[in-house]
């Protein structure tokens, strides 16, 4: 039986949709309830605060199966919907970033946002962790030191800078460079989400734990994480090309921590070469690089 909603609950429905888009979750899916007799109860979305564990892939947010088919009406799309250039869509999703001050990272002395760097049909990105001083300094993920071994590994590939796109989890400086927290993880990464599906990459290379673990939703140690392809989906994220739906992920070490312990860095080679063989890519002669 098709049910109607009431103009408060739909009021309260799309207050409560716009508050979701405000935080960059577009993408919304039905879930299947047993109609009730309450429609106060058929409101029933799963608050931020239910959600189990650091979970991008929970992003998207479960909205209960109603009949009334214009209830919807009041979702709106996410800005970069239906805009097949990928240069175009991501300045609209830096747009719909703003001056964000969506969590504290915003009031704790970020000098600018770093968004995220390079090609924009890139087939391998990189994502790292958050921002250091001279990536806050210059807007520009991996400019540091850490950045100038990220840039020997892409050349080691064969690739260049320009080729592969990079990015972090969270696009303000933390405080000392501390760890992200997880409520700032979950806040910023939506975003994230919309520049994978916007840039559809093929391989996307975690560096990190804080990276591997807010992608992949799991927890477990960088020796279990590593060596092994992940099939990745940006949660509560949809690319305009009905063709992609997913890429590789692979999971290797943070160059901040290869710098301070080189003698992994043999290892991580070993998982740049797992992408590289997934990218029928081969490393350059010494005498090229
Ligand atoms: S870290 Fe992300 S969510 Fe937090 S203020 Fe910066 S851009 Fe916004």
């Amino acid at each position: 039986m098709p049910q109607s909603l009431s103009p408060d609950v739909r009021r309260a429905l799309a207050e409560r949709i716009r508050y979701y888009n405000e935080l960059g979750i577009y993408d919304f899916y039905r879930r299947d309830v047993t109609p009730v007799a309450d429609e106060t109860a058929t409101v029933n979305f799963i608050q931020p605060e239910q959600r189990e564990e650091m979970s991008p892939r929970k992003a998207a947010v479960a909205v209960p199966a109603a009949p009334d088919e214009n209830m919807f009406e009041v979702i709106s799309s996410r800005p970069e919907t239906g805009v097949s250039d990928p240069i175009k869509a991501l300045k609209l999703i830096r747009e719909d970033l703003g001056d964000c001050t969506r969590c504290r990272l915003a009031k704790q002395g970020r000098k600018q946002i770093v968004f995220g760097v390079g090609n924009p049909e890139a087939e391998l990105m990189f994502i790292g962790e958050a921002p250091g001083a001279d990536e806050d300094q210059q807007g520009e993920p991996f400019v540091g030191r850490a950045g100038q071994l990220l840039t020997n590994m892409i050349k080691a590939m064969g690739l260049s800078r320009e080729q592969v796109y990079i990015a972090n989890i969270i696009k303000c400086r933390p405080p000392n460079n501390r760890t992200p927290e997880r409520d700032e993880c979950e806040t910023c990464s939506p975003f994230l989400m919309r520049q994978i599906a916007t840039i559809k990459p093929k391989v996307i290379v975690a560096l990190g734990a804080v990276a591997a673990k807010t992608l992949l939703a799991i927890s477990d140690s960088m020796s279990n994480l590593r060596g092994r392809w992940y099939d990745f989906r940006p949660a509560g994220a949809r690319s305009n090309d009905p063709n992609w739906t997913s890429a590789k992920l692979a999971v290797t070490y943070h160059p901040a921590f290869l710098l301070r312990d080189p003698r992994q860095k043999g290892e991580a080679w070993k998982d740049l070469q797992m992408a590289m063989k997934e990218l029928g890519l081969k490393a350059p002669k010494k005498s090229d690089v």
